[in-house]
């Protein structure tokens, strides 16, 4: 497996793993000083003023639909084009989900789309009460314009920010909610940094802060100001929601510090090898990634679009069987049978299902090196 390169990869220092040591003899396993830490770290970063860390971004998901009161016969909306995790977090609060096609050139959101949505929506009196725009690739969606269309058909916006931390937008840290309620950052290992499992839910609003911490943690709070009645005496808790146990642990905080003192690093050397793979893919007949001025993308992705879909497994098959780890990002969301049985068909989302035809997404992370791109270059240019 030595010279197997795959599409992502963490990249672990020795002054991480010392990190976790330390907190591994410490008093506090999970609930200690860590997670906090972590918190402060990632919302100073950022600029905002409420970070809640979590075991998942998937869980970070769902704690903001909770937090935002999502229910059943409610609608939440997103792209077609994303890991399963942004829509499923409707499903588990009972909403309907429904999808919004993408954008043919950034793979995001389209806001045409979403704007002639929302007017149909709105004569069918099925206004969606959540909008879930994911930053495809760590490319920030046109969150002003969405902004715009959110304060004029009433809507919340989650960002799935998890592509995206450490990029910016508008030359402001994605992740500081300036068009959003509630920002959702992924740490898996592929993303741009690690916790190994890991999320984090971002808000500037002191109310729904409150939710999110409460919805994280069994819906328990010790806050005399949310208890029906003054405390029984120190021991005392309320459990005033139906909340669950979707905290992070020390370990996995220790290792987020360490690991967001290099995200600036490991960004601009996403930038570098973009840049490389840009020079020495601009002669194959590929759609390359495209980046909008308004943006500093984070590059989790460098996903090529063959202007022949028919030759995509090929190409894919090829680089696999020379031990390249290419992957497919994304699926359509609505072609997978669970969506499917909910009424979601083929032909829905036609830009979606144009981009997945065609698409593969080459390694990308911050070990990569320049050799191992030329190899991968040849091996596209072999099977072409
Ligand atoms: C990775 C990812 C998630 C889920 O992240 P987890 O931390 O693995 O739960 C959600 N949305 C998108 C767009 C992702 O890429």
């Amino acid at each position: 497996m030595s010279n197997f390169i795959p599409y992502g990869c963490q990249d672990i220092t020795e002054e991480d793993i010392q990190t976790v040591s330390e907190i591994l003899k410490s008093d506090f396993l999970t609930q200690g000083p860590m997670v906090p830490l972590f918190e402060k770290a990632v919302s100073d970063y950022v600029g905002i003023n409420y970070a809640f860390a979590m075991n998942s971004a998937t869980s970070a998901l769902h704690v903001a639909c909770l937090a935002l009161g999502l229910k059943e016969g409610d609608w939440l909306w997103t792209s077609p084009n994303t890991f399963v995790a942004s829509a499923n977090c409707g499903r588990y609060c009972g909403a309907h989900v429904d999808f919004v096609d993408i954008d043919s050139k950034t793979y995001n959101m389209s806001v045409t789309a979403l704007e002639e949505k929302l007017k149909q929506a709105k004569l069918n009196n099925c206004l969606p009460k959540i909008v879930v725009p994911v930053h495809f690739a760590g490319q920030s969606c046109d969150m002003k314009s969405i902004k715009a269309l959110a304060d004029e058909y009433n809507f919340f916006i989650i960002e799935d920010a998890s592509h995206a931390i450490g990029g910016t937008y508008l030359n402001q840290k994605i992740g500081n909610c300036r068009f959003s309620d509630i920002t959702i950052f992924s740490f898996h290992p592929v993303k741009i940094i690690t916790t190994a499992e890991g999320g984090m839910a971002l808000t500037r609003d002191a109310k729904l802060a409150d939710k999110i911490q409460l919805f994280r943690s069994h819906g328990i709070t010790r806050d005399a100001n949310f208890m029906t009645h003054i405390a029984d005496g120190d021991w005392y808790y309320q459990q005033i929601e139906l909340g669950l146990n979707y905290r992070m642990t020390e370990l996995q905080a220790g290792l987020g510090i360490s690991q967001l003192k290099r995200i600036d690093k490991y960004v601009q050397r996403r930038h570098e090898l973009a840049n490389y793979y840009d020079q020495i893919l601009s002669d194959l007949p590929l759609i390359l990634p495209y980046q909008h001025h308004d943006n500093y993308s984070a590059l989790h992705l460098y996903p090529i679009v063959l202007q022949d879909a028919t030759k995509r497994k090929i190409v894919f098959d090829h680089l696999r069987k020379n031990n390249i780890g290419v992957n497919v990002h994304y699926i359509p969301v609505h072609t997978q049978p669970y969506y499917q049985q909910l009424g979601h068909k083929y032909g829905d989302y036609p830009q979606a299902e144009a981009y997945y035809n065609g698409a593969i997404s080459l390694p990308l992370f911050a070990k990569l090196s320049h050799q191992q791109q030329d190899f991968i270059v040849d091996c596209i240019k072999a099977s072409i």
